[in-house]
């Protein structure tokens, strides 16, 4: 076992045996080799870790939809609960040609540590369906969430699964699948979604609230290792709702936003990026391509920018044994959900990268679905001050809580974020019991 420290003053680094049950470079081996770790380090019963690292409930659903053309096209689409242990399950919706079983049960699992950490009484879900939006109209789009939503609708309810935005989805999204479900029950039903339109009982701050709690988490983080935050120089991968927020909000805090990117390619601009020009420019050309205000870059480039804090918000898999050599930040500030491989991780440790991980960093959208949800069941409305500083207290206590676990346990800030996370949810079961 070697211990050393990370050149930040933060957690030491403890590296231990390579995992047993890897499937490889893809979301669910990274899911299953953090997870394996942890367990270990909690030394969970092997029946348990067993149970906790399996999906409790997996759906698949295959179903026709009328295209624009007159045609007929079958989808395919997954929602998957992965623990309810702690609460009812949450957890986003993706449309994208990339979706897989494998991918929703990472996703899910990632869901479940990541209510765990902040410590909201949700269990964790997602769902997704095979589908590429940008080459859909908006009927389609909408045919395709309806039936979608009907067809795992023995799986939903507001007490038991609720589902919210990610990548390829929006509010528009959550509007058609409450509207679905609430024709179904005969009456409005608007708990059974979160990240819907403010106008049918969304909440304030929800559409900022994952981006803005990455720059909260990033700002303590900081704080607590003794670097100047004024002036940092930050790199966002993904332009969607984390990355464009993610961005805007550093530029509000007094950072310099020095590149980004979409899938279309990066931008890049050593004085700082113009961001209120550049996301007028997203605005009306649904792209940051052939933006004036900046060089242009390769996404890969864009991973190898040198600068204080690099933000990937866009996928899975972007950090890897390949790309992580390149990585010149002193900070990796994790907007996606496992864009880091365990490969990815070991490179960034010996480098002295400090990371803050995903289940923590990310986890600002989760915390305000969840203030969503609850004011939807009470019909009554809070201020969006009032929820950016509940949201604003979660995340630094919620930093803190990892960062305590990392130095009592001298382990590097995911590791640590695990075993909170998963900690929580393996007493959560063993209070409960288990039935019959
Ligand atoms: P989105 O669909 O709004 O945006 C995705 C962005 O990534 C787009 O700008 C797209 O062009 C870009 N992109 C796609 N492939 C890329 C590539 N290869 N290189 C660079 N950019 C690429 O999605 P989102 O909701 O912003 O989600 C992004 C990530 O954040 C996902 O991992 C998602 O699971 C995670 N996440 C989302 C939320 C949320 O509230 N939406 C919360 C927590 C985590």
């Amino acid at each position: 076992m070697t211990i050393k420290t990370n050149g930040a003053g933060d957690a030491q680094i403890v590296a231990l045996p390579a995992p047993k049950k890897s499937i490889g470079d893809s979301a669910l081996g990274t899911a299953y080799s953090q997870f394996d770790r942890a367990a270990q380090i909690l030394e969970l019963d092997t029946g348990l870790a067993d149970s906790l690292r399996s999906c409790q409930r997996e759906l698949t659903v295959n179903f026709p939809v009328k295209m624009r053309d007159g045609s007929i096209r079958r989808f395919t689409g997954y929602r998957l609960h992965h623990n309810s242990a702690r609460g009812p399950t949450k957890g986003g919706i993706r449309y994208s040609p990339h979706v897989t079983l494998d991918e929703v049960r990472a996703l899910s699992m990632w869901m479940t540590w990541k209510c765990a950490v902040v410590n909201i009484p949700y269990g964790g879900a997602k769902g997704g369906v095979i589908c590429d939006p940008k080459q859909l109209n908006i009927h389609e789009l909408e045919g395709i969430t309806r039936r979608y939503t009907t067809e795992i609708s023995i799986l939903l309810s507001p007490d038991g699964d609720i589902p919210a935005p990610d990548m390829g989805t929006n509010a528009q999204t959550m509007a058609w699948i409450m509207d679905t479900y609430s024709m179904h029950k005969g009456h409005a039903v608007p708990a059974i979604v979160t990240g819907k339109p403010i106008n049918i009982g969304g909440s304030a701050g929800r559409l900022e609230a994952t981006g803005r709690g990455v720059m909260f988490t990033v700002r303590e983080a900081f704080r607590a290792m003794g670097w100047t935050f004024e002036g940092a120089r930050v790199a966002v991968q993904g332009f969607g709702n984390v990355g464009s927020i993610t961005a805007i909000t550093a530029h509000e805090m007094g950072c310099k936003v020095v590149a980004v990117s979409d899938v279309e390619g990066g931008l890049y601009n050593s004085r700082g990026i113009n961001m209120p020009r550049l996301t007028q420019w997203n605005k009306e050309h649904n792209t940051i391509k052939g933006f004036d205000g900046a060089d242009a870059i390769s996404n890969s480039e864009l991973l190898a920018v040198k600068c204080d804090v690099l933000a990937p918000a866009a996928m899975e898999n972007q950090i890897t044994s390949q790309t992580a050599a390149s990585v010149r930040a002193r900070m990796v500030a994790e907007g996606a959900n496992g864009p880091t491989t365990p490969e990815g991780d070991a490179i960034l440790s010996d480098k002295g990268v400090v990371v803050i991980p995903d289940i923590l960093c990310n986890a600002g959208g989760v915390v305000v679905s969840y203030f969503e949800w609850v004011q939807s069941l009470q019909q009554l409305f809070w201020e969006e001050d009032d929820i950016n500083s509940r949201l604003e207290k979660i995340m630094i206590r919620s930093y803190h809580d990892v960062k305590a676990k990392a130095e009592s346990l001298k382990l590097d800030m995911r590791t640590a974020a695990q075993v909170l996370g998963i900690g929580r949810v393996a007493d959560a079961t063993m209070t409960r019991g288990l039935y019959p």
